[in-house]
């Protein structure tokens, strides 16, 4: 008879609700007696998932969306029956524009992530300059770097397309994501991708447009998204929003695994024993055979600070910055901008406080009634912190001072929501994935440990999705094999 195995997870964003789902599936398909409680430190599960729902508006504080080319978020959606509430961007309005000279651009049609595949548009674009499209030509003659080793993305498009693809394309659309420095970022760690395709092809260009080939004859060949997807747009979001995710997750979930508004305070390794000694702060504690946790990494090693002190110190070198999301809505019949199109993203050299401004209410059906428009702006990130930590009202002024010298937007807004993210996106800087060995390698010496989430093998929700499937997998493969 085998013996009762119990795995405590530890935060309960996406990566640890996933990870606490996918194990509770293992166990129940393999009838093996793993069970699994997850301690969440907030009265509210989700972590940087966060929907509020007001009046008609449907409000995302955290993340809006997730990327369809990454299958794991997808195929979650469609395993919680959730196909119908699925839903893609608006396929009418699809342009999105660059602040160029306190302008907005339109950008080029034919970029792929940053690469330009089509001649036209980029020698039509009012983006670059002559000399600048020039030099992003000679993409197809520069020769390929010789050693794999890492590099800034920064250093990596300069090298490849000229300064002014990095300050004008690939700063402000990956600060997008990162809310990171492009200087800092690591190529291998973000877009490990681009050096593929310049190892692979030679050129960035030459590679991007052989990727748009075999994507065409994928989809000719029938080779796409998930068997029983909905027709994906490259971004795709749940028609109440992603709480949506979390609420469907939790509710398959066995309630009495499930501790909430409670802090782990430290995790210690009995070796002689084999088990993990967790402490909460309301003074219980609990062991179990496996820990997997979902934490940020900062917390992750301080929970830690007792048990292994070069892997703290590896886990508090990865850095976070702190951002913020700031939602505006307006009555749709006094507004004069029209809208036309996702938003746009603004480049450091324009001196302004956002990093962004998403459309909202053009970019996703279901997100404000009829009659109101909805706009959603990005504040903080790497170099820009100190406005998160400016007043709510200060904020939202900060904010409009923006929207009305770039879009002309004097009206008053109908609703106004600030969500902070303090420290809550984490950076992976030239070096990032040595980091990731050297942790590896720590852990070797604590079996049954596993350290997951945004901090670690991509931040977006579909990587932290793969990422809590694959700690449930590997904590399940440990418990079985002790038998
Ligand atoms: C403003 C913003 C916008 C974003 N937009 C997008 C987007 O559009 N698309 C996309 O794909 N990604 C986006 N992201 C990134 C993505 O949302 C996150 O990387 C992802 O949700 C992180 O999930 P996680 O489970 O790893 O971490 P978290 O969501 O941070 O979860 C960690 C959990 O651990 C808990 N915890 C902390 N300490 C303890 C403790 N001591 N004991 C117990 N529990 C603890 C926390 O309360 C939290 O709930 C965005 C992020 C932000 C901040």
């Amino acid at each position: 008879m085998p013996t009762q195995k119990k795995v405590i997870i530890i935060g309960g964003g996406i990566t640890g609700l996933v990870a606490a789902y996918a194990l509770q599936e293992l166990a129940r398909k393999n009838q093996s007696p793993v069970s699994f409680t997850l301690i969440e430190s907030q009265p509210r599960l989700g972590g940087k998932i966060l929907t509020d729902t007001d009046h008609g508006f449907v409000i995302e504080g955290g993340p809006d969306s997730f990327i369809s080319q990454k299958p794991w978020a997808l195929e979650l959606c469609l395993q919680l029956g959730l196909k119908d509430r699925m839903t893609g961007t608006n396929r009418e309005q699809t342009a999105t524009y660059i602040l160029h000279n306190g302008r907005l651009v339109n950008l080029p049609e034919g970029l792929m992530l940053l690469v330009p595949t089509r001649i036209r548009p980029l020698i039509a674009t009012a983006l670059f300059s002559p000399l600048g499209k020039l030099r992003m030509g000679m993409d197809w003659i520069i020769p390929r770097k010789r050693t794999g080793e890492d590099e800034s993305l920064a250093g990596f498009v300069r090298r490849r397309l000229g300064q002014e693809a990095v300050e004008r394309l690939a700063e402000p659309l990956l600060a997008g994501i990162y809310a990171g420095d492009a200087e800092q970022m690591s190529l291998a760690a973000t877009f490990p991708q681009f050096m593929e395709l310049e190892q692979r092809h030679g050129s960035l260009i030459r590679g991007m447009l052989a990727r748009r080939r075999e994507m065409l004859n994928r989809t000719a060949s029938g080779k796409g998204p998930p068997p029983g997807a909905p027709p994906a747009t490259m971004f795709m979001t749940l028609k109440g929003g992603l709480s949506e995710l979390v609420t469907a997750l939790v509710s398959k979930l066995d309630q009495n695994a499930l501790i909430i508004g409670t802090e782990v305070e430290r995790i210690h390794w009995k070796s002689g024993l084999s088990t993990y000694h967790v402490r909460l702060k309301d003074g219980t504690a609990m062991t179990a055979d496996a820990v997997i946790a979902a934490s940020p990494a900062y917390v992750t090693a301080d929970l830690l600070a007792e048990t292994d002190a070069t892997l703290v110190r590896t886990l508090h070198e990865i850095p976070y910055v702190s951002t913020a999301t700031v939602s505006l809505a307006y009555r749709k019949n006094q507004f004069r901008h029209p809208l036309n199109g996702f938003g746009f993203v603004v480049p450091r050299r324009e001196g302004r406080s956002i990093m962004a401004c998403t459309w909202t209410s053009t970019k996703f059906p279901h997100r404000a009634p009829e009659d109101r428009v909805l706009l959603r702006c990005f504040v903080g990130g790497a170099g820009r912190e100190d406005l998160v930590g400016l007043s709510e009202k200060d904020l939202v002024n900060t904010v409009r001072d923006d929207l009305r010298a770039i879009m002309k937007i004097t009206e008053e807004p109908v609703l106004s929501r600030v969500y902070r993210w303090e420290k809550a996106n984490p950076q992976y800087p030239v070096g990032h994935l040595d980091r990731l060995a050297d942790m590896d390698d720590r852990l070797t010496r604590l079996p049954g440990l596993f350290l997951v989430g945004a901090a670690y093998r991509g931040v977006g929700v579909p990587d932290c999705i793969r990422q809590g499937n694959e700690a449930a997998e590997r904590a399940f493969k440990y418990l079985t094999a002790q038998g």
